[in-house]
């Protein structure tokens, strides 16, 4: 399927819920979500399977879900099944807080899920439980350790770099690779929810990963469409990636699209404009018709830089 600027869109990314069991700072409000939508505004496990069905008919082979937490959804690892025996599907992971996860990783890996990102902004218990409002960091090492035993390689560390938080343990993060076969990717703070409202010095490009650890040489992405840069220590056994949402486009190369849990889908992370395709979930070749048009209606490419704030928080997008 190719938008109508030669990209071929082949990757999906479904927020299965817009609640959570943690409450990023950056991310969510304290006291939770302020428009909590109804039950019945969410598509059912079902309704999602056939969105998601008729993607994979018109050539999406990778499938991410996320959230808000992705592992709050109850009957998740049953979607998961039911997708990965989909006819040309090559790839499903998940985006993750790891709160759940140690004890989810069995059946996740048995219903076909191949790889793992897991969320985790510092090494250390005290700053966690404050940047999460609470999260036992415990819980998420355990769950990384397991989900490297179990193969769900190579795990993904996901690091919101934050001025002031966490750019004092860029070292430590960077070290896990020479230890651990994970990747360890920087995520520059993007001015999205909660984040609208942050001081200018809390947003650090990622090139401040680069003038901390001198020895991180640069390797070529296996992934084109990979919106992070890596690099490597000399002798890790992982990677560092750096994603650069705000100062470096990656739009030419890409291949995503997002759906929302209550079926709206979204071409551009960083604009606004949504399609509800919820509206055509009874009719599969109208779903189908309505999937291509608004592929072929991708923007170019996003213009984060003009300090245009998106309304939707992280939660309710997934990432
Ligand atoms: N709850 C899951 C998790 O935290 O991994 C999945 C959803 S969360 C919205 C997906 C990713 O978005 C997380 O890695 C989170 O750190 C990131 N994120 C949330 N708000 C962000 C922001 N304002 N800027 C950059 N990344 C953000
Ligand atoms: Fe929840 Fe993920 Fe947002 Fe943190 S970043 S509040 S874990 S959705």
């Amino acid at each position: 399927m190719k938008d109508s600027f030669g990209r071929e869109i082949n990757y999906l990314r479904v927020s299965l819920t817009d609640r959570c069991n943690l409450r990023c700072v950056y991310c969510m409000p304290e006291n939770g979500i302020h428009n909590k939508l109804p039950h019945e505004a969410i598509l059912t496990l079902e309704e999602m399977y056939e969105v998601i069905k008729s993607f994979v008919n018109l050539g999406i082979t990778k499938i991410r879900f996320t959230g808000g937490e992705p592992l709050v959804r109850l009957g998740v690892v049953d979607l998961i099944e039911k997708v990965k025996k989909l006819d040309g599907i090559k790839e499903i992971t998940m985006t993750t807080n790891g709160i759940l996860l140690e004890d989810f990783i069995e059946p996740l890996k048995k219903a076909g899920l191949d790889r793992v990102n897991i969320s985790l902004d510092t090494l250390d218990a005290d700053k966690y439980r404050e940047i999460t409002r609470g999260g036992d960091i415990d819980k998420v090492k355990r769950a990384i350790k397991k989900a490297i035993e179990y193969d769900l390689n190579p795990v993904k560390i996901n690091t919101v770099l934050i001025g002031g938080f966490n750019d004092d343990e860029i070292e430590d993060f960077v070290n896990l690779t020479l230890h651990y076969p994970i990747d360890v990717r920087f995520i520059e703070l993007m001015p999205i929810g909660e984040a609208k409202n942050f001081a200018k010095s809390k947003f650090l490009p990622n090139s401040t990963v680069l003038s901390k650890v001198g020895s991180l040489e640069k390797i070529e992405s296996e992934d084109i469409h990979s919106p992070a840069q890596y690099y490597k220590l000399p002798d890790s056994i992982g990677k560092v990636g750096l994603i650069n949402p705000i100062s470096c486009k990656f739009c030419k190369d890409c291949n995503r699209v997002r759906l929302t849990s209550t079926g709206k889908l979204k071409m551009c992370l960083h604009s606004d404009r949504e399609i509800d395709l919820s509206s055509y979930l009874k009719n599969g070749a109208d779903l189908e018709e309505a999937i291509k048009l608004a592929i072929l209606s991708k923007e170019k490419e996003h213009e984060l830089e003009k300090d245009i704030a998106i309304k939707k928080n992280m939660n309710e997008i997934g990432g």
